[in-house]
């Protein structure tokens, strides 16, 4: 790790703000009536996803779920259902879960102590400070990937954020630079700086607020800081899943599990061997063939993983029952249940109405 910096972070925070009201973002879904609740669904929406894919999820999200009470009432297949295709489904999962222990809890109401705030699933201290932040103007700091990025990279701090020392210098920089007053717009400021002038490759340093003041300008390191986390070793994953296909052109559909991959998502039954995959058939559904057939491969890229699927279309005469009503279902793709599908199921069952003849 370097030295501290010296710049001073009340002129970095005043730069950044001036920068804001001619450059900031201010036409965002979620910058227009600020609660609590919906600058909350937007900072997890946010998590690892950029603003472009966000918004029309967070358009049809508050349309069907304007608020903590709605959101609580709902059946978490509803919201996993909104949440289709935008991956990391735990983040759902968690808002689903806080909503509920908010409508138990605090009378419905989002709550207004910070520690409370912190305490709900999937609210780390962070994205606390950003909600109090941004909707209460609150004084709390923030410390996402962005702001990490900005303040490594202007204070000039080296090392892994997995160092805690590390991560604890961010933590106090980040807090000496919220100023006692305007911290909504300092944090949306501050923000907005990461994810549009110092982004992660090819920094706009030349329309940078505080490019003057820069460490890492200064010393030409804007690609060394921050210092990467050490690189994990890539995986690769094989799995197969079973395409059923009764006669009416229903596939079934399995619950996963809610740890793990896809947690509480509707899958195709997924085994490890294509023997498993075949003795299941056999054992479970009426009229399956005893050998399915592969069909085409499909890779979908985790962070830390790369899966591929091999289907085994498994088309089975007549009307097979569910094997297990409560974790199983045959859907019917042309009046489709309100569930939860990952994107690489999705494309599969597409893959599939057109291999089997059935439209959706
Ligand atoms: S000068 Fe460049 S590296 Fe420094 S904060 Fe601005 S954009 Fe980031």
């Amino acid at each position: 790790m370097t030295a501290r910096p010296r710049a001073s972070v009340r002129d970095f925070s005043a730069a950044i703000i001036d920068w804001h009201a001619r450059h900031g973002r201010h036409d965002l879904p979620w910058q227009r009536r600020r609660t609590a609740y919906r600058v909350w669904v937007s900072e997890i929406m946010l998590q690892q996803t950029q603003v472009a894919t966000v918004i029309p999820y967070y358009q049809r999200f508050m349309q069907r779920f304007p608020g903590v009470g709605a959101l609580a009432a709902a059946p978490l297949d509803d919201v996993l259902h909104l949440w289709s295709g935008l991956g990391y489904y735990a983040r759902a999962r968690n808002l689903h879960r806080a909503a509920l222990r908010i409508a138990a809890g605090h009378g419905g109401r989002f709550p207004r102590r910070f520690e409370a705030v912190a305490d709900l699933p999937g609210i780390g201290r962070s994205t606390a400070g950003a909600i109090l932040a941004l909707s209460r103007g609150e004084r709390f700091p923030i410390l996402d990937g962005n702001v990490r990025r900005v303040l490594s990279r202007h204070f000039g701090v080296a090392g892994s954020v997995s160092d805690r020392a590390v991560l604890e210098t961010l933590w106090a920089l980040s807090d000496e630079c919220t100023p006692a007053e305007r911290v909504d717009v300092y944090t949306q400021a501050v923000m907005d700086l990461g994810a549009t002038v110092c982004i992660r490759r090819n920094p706009s340093c030349m329309s940078c607020p505080v490019s003057a003041t820069c460490a890492a300008r200064q010393t030409g390191r804007q690609h060394e800081l921050p210092s990467p986390k050490p690189a994990r070793k890539r995986r690769r994953r094989q799995v197969f899943m079973l395409a059923a296909v009764r006669g009416d052109g229903d596939v079934l559909l399995e619950r996963r599990p809610e740890k793990g991959v896809w947690g509480g998502l509707w899958c195709l039954p997924e085994f490890t061997t294509a023997a498993q995959a075949a003795y299941y058939a056999r054992r479970m559904l009426q009229g399956a063939p005893a050998r399915p057939v592969p069909l085409e491969p499909v890779e979908h890229a985790f962070t830390h993983f790369d899966l591929l699927i091999t289907p085994l279309l498994a088309q089975c005469s007549g009307s097979a029952s569910a094997p297990d009503p409560a974790q199983t279902l045959w859907y019917c793709a042309r009046e489709p249940a309100r569930l939860g599908l990952p994107a690489p199921i999705r494309l599969l069952l597409e893959r599939l109405a057109g291999v089997t003849g059935r439209q959706g």
